[in-house]
């Protein structure tokens, strides 16, 4: 026996997978990075004498959630400009903003802010779209975050790169400069197709096929976005996307709040993943994504949280809870998406998105030890008849106790370990007087 085994006790263990079990006085055992088993906790204590056994006895022990859509610099602009419609938000607010604020800086401070918050809501792995992406890359590295860094390219000219050439460019220097990063890989993120040209769409695809890439893009966020495409073209954005071949099991399809039968058919059809961001859409009153009509056909659809900006938190459970209420609603089906749908889909589903599937998004044997406990015995909490139920409805962020990347302790006892929550603080604070 070497001494190298980490051995986390929970009262309940969820693995996600196989489906809606729960083992309880269960434990997970890790070694170099992944895990190795997941057994009684008793039968442990016995098997692995001498290790460093963690007792969690009042948590839940479950896989990281997965936030398959944000735009982390963008917390530095939380609550600068709300309750607008999208894009009068966008081009009165934010992209000003944007083009007066975003610098290196800027990114690695909001990208810094951000995954202190998601890891204190126990997000172990994050897909997201911002420009000067190298610099999220880093943020995500020397924190050791999990990440997918999306390679954005965006038409009208930025703090970061001049037109979609410049974005290309430098996108493929940066996919190549960070190919030995073992927690890192990367998506082809065309914005939308109202801020990519359908020449830099069709490149991205190429570079994606090449590279066995995601593609990671806003497809039918609003009404107006629909609209605009049929106006100018007469043809709906998404059946745009599926003539140019990107509809496939590559796609992650954020937001789809605007669905017509055909579009229905196109997603199902092609395998493309849905990116379901219940709370941005609620807030931007962008309409309502059909989560479980489309789960009902068969289609892998995730969630995500999208910038802090429109949201205006980056809280996975708060996610959960919406988007399962919200599609009880939207179905008119009370048992529309369950507890542990819900709680699948924000893990597992997640990691089948972003092409990850065999790395990360439940507690199998070989899968990297992306964990987090979360406190029940909160008075909040009490009584716990059903664990599943009580995360997905009744848990809030702060009962995230503990999260593990790759089996690293990032998040112990509440503290971070690799941020220091004080200068983040101050950092943001000092960025708030700035631009205010
Ligand atoms: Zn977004």
């Amino acid at each position: 026996m070497t001494a190298t085994e980490t051995i986390i006790h929970g009262k309940w263990v969820i693995p996600v997978e196989p489906h809606d079990v729960v083992y309880e006085n269960y434990a997970v055992v890790i070694k170099d990075g992944k895990i190795i088993e997941t057994i009684d906790s008793a039968k442990a204590l016995q098997k692995y004498t001498g290790q460093n056994h963690i007792h969690k006895s009042k948590h839940a022990i479950l896989p990281g959630f997965i936030n398959c859509h944000c735009h982390s610099p963008m917390s530095l602009l939380r609550g600068y400009a709300d309750d607008l419609a999208l894009m009068d938000w966008l081009q009165h607010y934010i992209w000003p903003a944007e083009k007066k604020w975003v610098s290196e800086s800027f990114v690695f401070d909001g990208s810094c802010l951000a995954i202190a918050e998601m890891l204190r809501s126990g997000v172990t792995c994050f897909n997201d779209m911002y420009f000067f992406p190298h610099i999220t890359a880093k943020a995500a590295v020397q924190t050791g975050m999990r990440s997918v860094i999306g390679l954005p390219i965006i038409t009208f000219a930025n703090p970061w790169a001049s037109d979609e050439d410049d974005c290309f460019a430098k996108n493929v220097e940066i996919f190549n400069a960070f190919q030995q990063e073992p927690l890192l890989t990367f998506t082809m993120a065309p914005h939308s197709i109202y801020a990519t040209s359908e020449a830099g769409i069709m490149r991205v695809a190429e570079f994606a096929d090449q590279h066995n890439l995601p593609i990671h893009m806003h497809v039918h966020e609003t009404d107006d976005e629909v609209q605009q495409s049929l106006q100018t073209t007469k043809q709906r954005p998404l059946a745009r996307l599926h003539k140019m071949n990107i509809t496939s099991s590559r796609l992650l399809a954020v937001h789809m709040t605007q669905v017509n039968e055909a579009d229905h058919e196109i997603i199902a059809a092609s395998g493309s993943h849905i990116i379901h961001c219940p709370s941005s859409n609620l807030k931007l009153a962008s309409g309502f994504c059909p989560a479980q009509r489309f789960v009902q056909a068969g289609v892998n659809v995730a969630f995500g949280t999208d910038g802090a900006a429109s949201n205006n938190n980056l809280d996975m459970l708060e996610e959960l809870q919406l988007a399962s209420i919200l599609a009880k609603a939207v179905a008119n089906e009370p048992t529309a998406i369950d507890a542990a749908q819900t709680l699948r889909m924000a893990t597992y589903n997640g990691a089948q998105a972003l092409g990850l599937g065999e790395m990360t998004g439940s507690l199998e044997v070989g899968k990297a030890a992306d964990i987090i406990a979360i406190d029940l015995e909160q008075l909040e909490s009490q009584p716990v008849y059903h664990p599943v139920s009580q995360i997905v409805y009744t848990a809030s962020r702060e009962q995230v106790t503990d999260v593990w990347v790759n089996g690293k302790h990032l998040l112990a006892d509440r503290q971070l370990t690799t941020l220091d929550e004080h200068e983040l603080i101050a950092k943001a604070k000092q960025w708030g007087d700035k631009i205010s």
